[in-house]
């Protein structure tokens, strides 16, 4: 009885004391509650965890839209082209909203692209707001005496000459200084520009400049 008390006192089930006493289980069961004793559950079997299958769909492995379309963005697509799409489906949106909500007779002029029709494709008129409002800024700088800027034209000759300087071992510093044109003006025609449109080699160049760099021999 000391022994069935020690296995009791050990949460063993009523089978694992029969079996360590070399008795059946009911005999063990009767003792266990002759001695008052509460019966031992047995532990809880947990469940296997089955392992999660990934969700299947019957559309998988269907491509219904390309990639780079906002159809397939919208079903779950999120690769960097479906993004990109959402981003020019959402900003296409926006600016055919604004057209939309700003009276037909403000369109065609600056007070149009004040109040909000920035977007040269989705204006109604012919000029579109955003010109009018470029014609217009010009016209407010010529009447305050602002001088209109000077030509551009094709920055890649000029760039091509200025890397053939270097290459006979001119350095930047000395072309700009020789040329007379400024240090940072002559980086970002040879190395892109800096800040938001980071790398972005300009097209165009003021002719003055172009004229400066272009003289150099
Ligand atoms: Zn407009």
């Amino acid at each position: 009885m000391a022994q069935l008390k020690e296995l009791h006192a050990a949460s063993r089930t009523d089978r694992e004391i029969a079996e360590a006493l070399g008795v059946d289980r009911p005999t063990a069961a009767r003792r266990r509650r002759s001695l008052d004793l509460p019966l031992n559950p047995a532990p809880r079997k947990t469940p296997a965890v089955k392992p999660s299958r990934p969700k299947r769909s019957k559309w998988d492995g269907v491509e219904l839209q390309p990639c780079g379309t906002y159809a397939s963005y919208v079903r779950g697509c999120r690769c960097e082209l479906c993004g990109e799409a959402r981003r020019t489906y959402h900003q296409e949106y926006v600016a055919r909203r604004r057209a939309e909500g700003i009276p037909a007779e403000h369109h065609g002029t600056a007070y149009g692209y004040q109040l909000g029709c920035h977007d040269r494709d989705s204006c109604p008129s012919t000029p579109a707001c955003s010109d009018a409002s470029i014609a217009e800024e010009r016209r407010r700088r010529r009447e305050a005496g602002i001088p209109a800027q000077p030509p551009r034209v094709d920055a890649a000759p000029v760039r091509e000459h200025v890397r053939n300087l270097m290459s006979n071992g001119r350095s930047v510093k000395a072309i700009a200084a020789d040329a007379d044109v400024s240090l940072s003006g002559l980086k970002m025609l040879l190395y892109g520009r800096s800040g938001a449109r980071k790398g972005e080699m300009p097209t165009k160049i003021d002719v003055t400049k172009a004229t400066k760099l272009l003289a150099l021999a």
